[in-house]
């Protein structure tokens, strides 16, 4: 039984530092402590991402909401992007039949060609 198990070992990479250790096929770290270190870097990075995805849907709502408080429903990207909204966030997206697609963000709905967003609008009516 040990002989068998024995075969099985072969040598690995360590995904954390690199090493070269021997063990289960399907072991991917030489200690514990490797092993740890690599989990909290990956927690760490997926918060990371998840923060500035938010902050960015944020940025974004605002820039809209006060496009809308200034009664306009449409601005080129080009002006958008200075005010630091970014087209790749938004809440929600549906292909559109036309040339452009549907945007939301939040209640916010938009439709966005390859150079505006235009009928900028809120999901509910009433107020903006
Ligand atoms: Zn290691």
């Amino acid at each position: 039984m040990m002989s068998n198990n024995r075969k099985k070992e072969e040598e690995n990479i360590c995904r954390e530092c690199g090493r070269a250790f021997y063990g289960r096929r399907d072991k991917n770290f030489c200690s514990l402590e490797c092993k740890n270190r690599w989990h909290n870097r990956v927690v760490r990075e997926r918060r990371r991402v998840r923060t500035e995805t938010l902050a960015q849907i944020s940025r974004n709502y605002k820039i809209l909401s006060e496009l809308l408080a200034e009664d306009k429903n449409s601005a080129s990207l080009q002006e958008l992007a200075k005010a630091g909204f970014d087209p790749a966030f938004a809440t929600g997206h549906r292909k559109g039949s036309c040339r452009h697609d549907d945007y939301s963000c939040f209640d916010i709905s938009y439709y966005r060609s390859s150079t505006k967003v235009f009928n900028v609008r809120r999901r509910n009516a009433g107020g903006r």
